[in-house]
């Protein structure tokens, strides 16, 4: 069995983030770039099916600027066996990605795409269900435990207050959650090995799709900056504070 992988290129989760002064979008020009958590998650995922004869190939596909091909060199270090990037300088909202992914698909003939429950730049949490609906595939999304049987992936989801477990036809869309698993560091043999792995690079129009977006974005903006706190002497201090400063008793 195939398995695509999408993996976007996002904001480091250490950096801390900064607005642009226009309000536009968030500042990216000399930012450290990573993997997408979630995505580290999907990749490890298919590696380990792989190591256990699930599945006989990786494909790691990154949609974006250029040098999204380094993230797909990171998923390629880790243990895919090739990369597709879909290159483009347009900027990419869930349909157009899950568009573009939908024709990859096609192409590709995947039995499964492991990809992040969300993306930790946009935090859209979107894209993984559209290219479901897309394809017309099942889905098993926020995944803590994915175990593929025969023709069918059982699958546990992390929801409100518990998990729920699913049966899913093959082929189908999983979208990762955190405690799936824990993402292997690529070794510096794996990384020199990656070097070798092919990567075809495409745009969106060979794919025959129209990237353009759909959303507008108003604004951005910094959260409200969090005073500091303070010691208090006593109980009853604190309970005044509480009373008459926070009113929340
Ligand atoms: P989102 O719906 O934007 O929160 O993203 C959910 C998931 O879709 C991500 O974790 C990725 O697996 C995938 N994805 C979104 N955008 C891209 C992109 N530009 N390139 C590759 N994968 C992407």
């Amino acid at each position: 069995m195939k398995i695509l992988v999408p993996v976007k290129r996002v904001v480091d989760y250490n950096v801390k983030v900064r607005v642009k002064a226009d309000g536009s979008g968030v500042e990216t020009q000399g930012v450290k770039m990573s993997m997408n958590p979630f995505d580290e998650i999907a990749v490890e995922e298919a590696v380990r099916l792989k190591e256990k004869g699930i599945a006989t190939e990786i494909v790691a596909v990154s949609l974006g600027l250029a040098n999204c091909a380094e993230t797909i060199r990171t998923a390629l270090a880790m243990g895919a066996d090739r990369g597709i990037l879909v290159e483009t300088d347009v900027e990419l909202q869930p349909l157009a990605v899950a568009k573009l992914l939908r024709a990859i698909v096609q192409k590709e003939q995947p039995g499964l795409v492991v990809m992040g429950k969300q993306a930790i730049d946009d935090d859209m949490n979107a894209t993984g269900q559209m290219l479901a609906a897309l394809l017309g595939w099942a889905q098993g999304t926020f995944a803590s435990k994915v175990v593929i049987d025969g023709s069918k992936a059982v699958v546990t989801r992390e929801v409100d207050g518990g998990l729920e477990t699913v049966e899913i036809h093959l082929p189908a869309i999983v979208t990762t959650d955190l405690r799936l698993n824990e993402p292997r560091y690529a070794s510096l043999p794996n990384i020199m090995k990656a070097r070798k792995k092919p990567i075809e690079t495409m745009k969106p129009a060979d794919l025959g799709v129209d990237p353009a977006p759909r959303l507008t974005t108003v604004s951005v903006a910094e959260p409200p900056k969090r005073q500091a706190g303070v010691k208090l002497k006593s109980v009853a201090e604190l309970v005044a504070k509480l009373k008459l400063e926070a009113k929340v008793i």
